[in-house]
Order: structure tokens, then sequence, then C-alpha cells
């Protein structure tokens, strides 16, 4: 590892987190103002709400779409679809009552050619349309006037036409003289500058108070303030992009749509090089750390698990098993995240990698989100292990001690396992974050397992980890199936194991995505499925979105709608159509002990169904049950649903979904995700399309975790984060890397990202 030593990677390890003020360029200094300082006040609450807080922030907030300004657009030139700025005069305007009442103007441009506008007259109270309204646009809308107006062109009744368009009718005289403060006026001050400027108009994401032309003239106003670059010059040659000012002239002000692109890409590559400077500092770290190499004897308990497991690893399973072996033999720590779905066989590969470690003399422990999937973790290797799990002894003399630590236990046994993990006697350890608190000493730490990976904060990682004297191997399993073009970006600097095939013999669990609103009959019928099947001695879940009636819920268009709650399902349930059936209830805001006592229940057949949130969406393995109905089914994500229904058909029996959801719109993103989950069981390929539908979540989904270092940056980009990954390795190795102070700045805010815990979130 050479190159790990050389001195811009030795800074990237050396440093730790940073001040802006620490910042060493004029340039980094500048884009880091804060937009108080800036822009004003006023004006930085209103970016605040969009997330912007520094001028970098600003300057990179990309536009959605682009219209054509207005002196570049002729009518003739027009098409459906087209977003457009026309300066236009009003030839005519009227009120028209037939359907919905309506102002509606016709608009030619200097050659003759006419668009027609249309403004639907908003509804009083009773229905009566707002004469007042109608009044007020037909007076400005005045034949002869002249004004702007923006909007999308559609057809209608054969001619094309713009619905409620943004206007401004150009008085110059007025609008110069209005020296108002208002929102609006603002707005349409700025509107008709954009609209008569040369270049094309962004329109950006922004808010009703702050609208797009106003976050418009702000970037435009600050452009020229930038001059010089956040990236070398011989960086930037190697990348082949342009000057920061000219991508950011290009962004805000293009001239052709290909400018802005190839400005945006500019952006992008940004993020992209950002995040693989970090992934490099990871890379960088890790290699520099030390492990104890785990390589096992023959003839040990790994062998002895291989020559009892009541099946036949799988291709995948043997394979993997293989890639981690090797990783465990070696001096640096694995750092390795394992990925396949519930059912998958994944612990299988755990426990054979923990007892490779128990062999060569170590010990391994595997955390679990809950206190419930630990047990379940420790009884299965339990199951698995049979006599060697329950300690070395004279019959099992290539036994070892697995032991349980959970929140839960008495004091006692609290005691009793603490020194069996101290002085190395429990060579296999489960637990839930019971293991993260001080008091647990190990005895030689060689491999941390984390199931459910992302539920753990990278703290919590770390606060494991320290406790070994040298760094333990790593392995991290998650059953949410995050793409590898997604794995790479943000888990760049963990290597990925996947196992795509079920263990054979596993049947799919058959979905049906039903529309309440057009199949009204599918509800009873699903009551029905329900009797049906615990009729045969069979169980069932319904899956609720809300604990209580009384959770406030909006739509995707903010309209208030009350979600199926666990509380009133199971009501409706126990007092209608399963009256004769037994109903148990599980929430996250139940006591643990109630909801495990449940669960418990739920288990030992001794109840029917099981009305619950989203707390049944992982692990919870009860072979006997058939059926799930999900409610409200389009309040999940793709992944979510995937997960959920991979809780039945575990057993000899078929599984059936339900996903039930009041959808209208067949063409909507809603019913297209449930549609996917009815189609495919291929747990990869449905993250793929989560991704791919979702538009926002276009942007890598990192927002909420406070990554204000990406924005832009999308799944599509993968070509763009491979060339960032090769080139943030080779920028590293540069000499020339070692005196520029724009690379010491990168390299800083790489090493504060790098630690950050977002990088962990998936
Ligand atoms: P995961 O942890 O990935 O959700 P598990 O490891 O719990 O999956 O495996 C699910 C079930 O499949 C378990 O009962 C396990 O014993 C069984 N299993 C694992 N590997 C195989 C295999 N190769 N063939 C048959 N069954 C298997
Ligand atoms: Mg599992």
């Amino acid at each position: 590892m050479g190159a790990a030593s050389s001195f811009p990677r030795q800074i990237l390890s050396q440093r730790r987190t940073r001040l802006v003020g620490m910042l060493r360029t004029p340039i980094n200094r500048e884009l880091a103002r804060r937009l108080p300082d800036v822009v004003g006040a006023a004006t930085a609450r209103h970016l605040a709400k969009l997330g912007l807080h520094t001028l970098d922030d600003l300057l990179r907030h990309v536009p959605r779409r682009y219209v054509a300004s207005g002196q570049m657009t002729s009518f003739a030139g027009l098409t459906v679809g087209m977003d457009v700025a026309v300066i236009a005069r009003v030839r005519s305007a009227e009120v028209r009552q037939g359907g919905r009442a309506r102002v509606e103007a016709i608009i030619e441009d200097a050659d003759g050619h006419t668009l027609t506008v249309t403004l639907f007259v908003p509804s009083a109270k009773g229905g009566v349309p707002r004469r007042g309204v109608a009044e007020y646009w037909l007076r400005q809308l005045a034949p002869g006037a002249t004004g702007i107006f923006v909007g999308r062109v559609r057809r209608f009744r054969d001619r094309l036409q713009l619905t409620h368009p943004d206007y401004v009718i150009l008085d110059g005289a007025r609008i110069a003289a209005r020296k108002s403060d208002s929102v609006k006026a603002r707005s349409q001050a700025a509107m008709a500058r954009l609209a008569q400027g040369p270049t094309m108009i962004g329109m950006y994401p922004a808010t009703a108070q702050f609208p797009t032309w106003l976050v418009a003239e702000t970037i435009q106003m600050l452009l020229p303030t930038i001059t010089g670059d956040t990236l070398p010059g011989w960086i930037l040659e190697l990348a082949e992009q342009p000057s920061l000012t000219a991508a950011l002239h290009d962004v805000h002000e293009p001239r052709h749509l290909e400018h802005a692109e190839a400005g945006i890409e500019r952006l992008r590559f940004d993020e992209a090089f950002g995040i693989q400077l970090a992934m490099a500092h990871r890379r960088a770290t890790l290699a520099s750390e030390e492990a104890t190499p785990r390589v096992p004897p023959r003839g040990g308990l790994l062998d002895a698990l291989d020559a009892t497991l009541p099946f036949v690893l799988t291709q995948q399973q043997r394979r993997e098993g293989q890639t981690i072996a090797a990783e465990l033999a070696r001096s640096t720590p694995m750092h390795r995240l394992l990925q396949g779905e519930v059912g998958s066989g994944k612990t299988v590969v755990a426990l054979r990698a923990m007892c490779a470690v128990v062999d060569a003399g170590g010990q391994a422990v595997l955390v679990a989100p809950t206190e419930l999937l630990a047990k379940q973790h420790h009884s299965s290797f339990m199951r698995l292990l049979g006599e060697l799990g329950r300690g070395r002894t004279l019959d099992q003399p290539k036994g070892t001690h697995v032991t349980l630590l959970t929140g839960s236990l008495s004091a006692g046994e609290r005691r009793a396992a603490l020194e069996r993990i101290a002085t190395g006697e429990a060579g296999i350890i489960v637990g839930t974050h019971a293991l993260f608190s001080d008091p647990v000493e190990f005895f030689d730490l060689g491999l941390v397992v984390i199931d459910e990976q992302h539920r753990f904060g990278v703290e919590q990682r770390a606060a494991l980890t320290k406790k070994a004297a040298r760094k333990p191997h790593m392995l991290v399993m998650t059953a949410t199936p995050i793409p590898r073009s997604i794995a790479m970006t943000i888990f760049g600097d963990l290597s990925v194991s996947e196992l795509r095939q079920l263990p054979a013999g596993r049947k799919e669990v058959k979905t049906v995505a039903v529309s309440t609103m057009h199949q009204r009959q599918w509800v009873s019928r699903a009551w029905e499925r329900i009797r049906e099947e615990c009729a045969a001695g069979r169980q069932a879940f319904v899956v609720c979105p809300a604990i209580s009636p009384d959770e406030a819920q909006v739509d995707e268009a903010d309209q208030p709608r009350r979600l199926a709650s666990v509380e009133r399902t199971a009501a409706f349930l126990k007092n209608g159509p399963l009256a004769d059936l037994r109903v148990g209830v599980v929430h996250g805001r139940q006591p643990s002990a109630e909801r495990d006592e449940t669960m418990a229940a739920f288990t030992a057949g001794e109840l029917d169904v099981l009305v619950a949130t989203t707390v049944i969406e992982v692990g919870v393995d009860v072979p006997n049950a058939t059926v799930m109905v999900v409610l409200d089914a389009d309040r999940f994500g793709i992944s979510q649903l995937h997960q959920l229904r991979g809780r039945v058909g575990r057993g000899a029996h078929a599984g059936l979904c339900l996903l039930l959801a009041p959808i209208d719109d067949p063409e909507g993103k809603a019913w297209q995700r449930l549609k996917a989950v009815e189609g495919s069981h291929d747990g990869f390929a449905l993250a793929e399309a989560d991704l791919a539908i979702r538009k926002e979540g276009d942007v890598l989904g990192v927002g909420q975790s406070g990554a204000s270092s990406l924005r832009i940056l999308r799944i599509a980009d993968v070509d763009l984060i491979l060339q960032a990954k090769e080139l943030a390795e080779r920028v590293l190795d540069d000499p020339r890397a070692a005196e520029d102070p724009l690379l010491a700045d990168l390299l800083d805010k790489a090493a504060e990202m790098a630690a950050g815990e977002w990088l962990e979130k998936g």
C-alpha cells in the first residue's frame, strides 16, 4: 500500500473536521458565505425554505426546466407540450359560460399568429363564479395591451392554448413606477425583465412566497461576483469539464439548452468528485488499519456446521462465503456489505464466517436492530449449531457458547453473559444495542456482523469496533437491496456481496394490486380470503400505515386523507367481517413487552390475524401465515411492500398478498409502484424500479439527512460517478496534489463528508 502513505492521502486520514473559516482559497471562502450576509435576511429566509443556506447552495440551485424567452418565440414554432414565454398583443378577450366559467383571450405575435389564453374563473361559496375576478382579468387583458405569458402549450379543440399562464401586462411605465414591495409586484417585474432578456429562462424549485422569477433574479445578480474556480485547472483538464464561471452562466443564463446541460454536468461532476474523494479517504483510512488475519484450521466448528447443515448451500452462498473467508484472512479489516432479500440465506453465510473466526481463536458478534430479531437470530443459530452452540465440552471439543445479550436480561443473566464474553468462552454473541454499552469487554473480537445496517448510525458502529484492540472485520447485512450504482456511491468504501437467487423450493407470493376506487367489491373479498385461509388453519396479516385514526395525514396533493389505522381497522374487523376470528394488534407505540407477547401468541398460533404497522416488516418468521392484506398500500415504498410480503408464504403453503389503495389514476406513480410490486419478485429489480419511479428520488436520496453536498447527482449518473471515482484515485497519487490549496480545501470537505453519518444511509 505504498500509495496509502503518499502525502495527500496522509493529509486525508489526518484531517478531521474543519471550520469554514479555515478554508484556504478566496473562491471557497466566498462560496461559503452565509446567504443573510449576501442577499439580506429577508430574502435569505425565503431561500432557507428551499434548503439554500450558502452562496454555494444558491448558485448550485439548478432549474427544473427552461423556457425560451419571449424574443425568441414566434407562435409559428409552438408545439404541444412546449414550455414558453411569449410576448404578445391581446387581440380580444371575453367571458365564456359554456362548461366552467372562464375568460378566454386571443393573443397574437408580431406576425399575426394567434394563441388562446384561458383563465378559469374561481367559484365563491355555492359554486357561483366570482364575477369580480373575471372583470379584473378582462380589464387587464384589454385589446391592444401587450403582455408576457409563460406556460405550457396545450391543445384544446384543435387550437393551441395556454391555460392559466403566469402573465404580466407590459405597461412599462406602470411596472417601473410601482415601487411596491409586494412579492407579486416584484415577481412580475422580474418576470417581465427575464422574459425580454436574450437568454433562456430557468424555472427553479421555488415557493409561493418567493417565486421562480425572484430566485432567478437573485442568482443572476450574484453571478458576476464569482470569479475563479473550485477545481484546479489540471483537474478540470483531466475531467474535461468547463470552468465554474462558464458552467454557472450556462446553468442560469443559457443561450441554448445544450449549454445548460453541459453546465449542469459540471455541477454534477463536482458532487460526484466530492463524494469519491470522501470514499477514497475512507478506503485510505481502512487500508492503513490493521486487523488480525483469521484463518481457521481445518476440522473445526465451521466444518462441523457444514457437515450438519440441513440443506445444500446455493452456489452464491458458497461463492460469497469464499470471498468473505479470503478477506478474513487478510491483515486489513474486511468491510463488506452482504445484500440479499429476506429468505435469501444471508444468516447462514454470516454464521459460517462467524464460525471461521471462532475456529481461528477469535469472537464474532451479530448485532440486530431489535430485541425480537436478536432472539430470532440466536435461536436460528442454536438450531443450526445444535449441541455445538452450548459451549466447548468434552463431547463437543469444537463447540462454542452462543450467547444472547439484550436489554431485557435479568441482572444475573447479564452478568453471566458478560463474563462469558470477557473470558472468550462465548465465541458467538448475538445482541442488540445493549452490546454497545460500556461494560461489555470482549476477549478477542474478530468479526462484527450487523443486520439491517441502515438502522445503525456510524457512531454506534464505531462504538462497537473501538472495543477491539485491533479493528475487527465487518460484515453488514441488508435485506433491502440497494442497487449497485447506489451502493457504490453511498457505500463506496464497502465491497458488495449479493445473494440474488433464493434457496430452492421458495415460492413466490402471489400479489394483486387493487384500486378500491374502481374495484370496491375487493375490499370485502379481501376479508373473505382471510376467513378462508384461517378456516383452513392458517394465519393472516393486515398492515396499516397509521396507528390511530387521528393521525393527520396529507396526500400527494396536500389534501387531508384519513389513513387506515391499526386501531380502527382492528376494531372494525373484530366487530364485523372477522368477528369469529382471534385478532391481535401490534405497533410501535406499544410497550415492547406487550408487543412481544402478542407476536409470540401469533407465532404460537393462538391468534389468527395480526393487524399491524410495518413493525412486522423485518424478520418476523411465522411459516403458517399465508395472507397479507395491505391497506392504503400506496403509502408504502416499493421495497417496503416487497419486504412486507416476504412475511407470508414462508411455509409449505403458497402466500397471497393483496395491496389495496384508493387510487383513481391508473397512469399515476402510486399505481405504477403497486403494479411494479405485483409484477416482480426480484428485490434488486424492484429497488431499481423504486428509484426510477420516484422522480425526486431520482436525485440520490440523502437530502433529509443533511447531505447538502448531494443536490443534483442522480442514479442515472453512474458513468459520471465512475469517472469521478477513477479521477479521485488518480488525483490523490498526483504530485501536483500536494501543493494545491484548492485540492486541500476539497480534501478537507471530503474528510468532513467521510466522517458524516449520511454516508451510512440507504
Ligand atoms: P435471510 O437471513 O437472508 O433472511 P435466512 O438465512 O434466514 O435468510 O434463510 C431463510 C431460510 O432459508 C432459513 O430457514 C434458512 O435455514 C433457509 N436456507 C438458507 N440457505 C438455504 C439453502 N441453501 N437451501 C435451503 N434452505 C436454505
Ligand atoms: Mg434474516
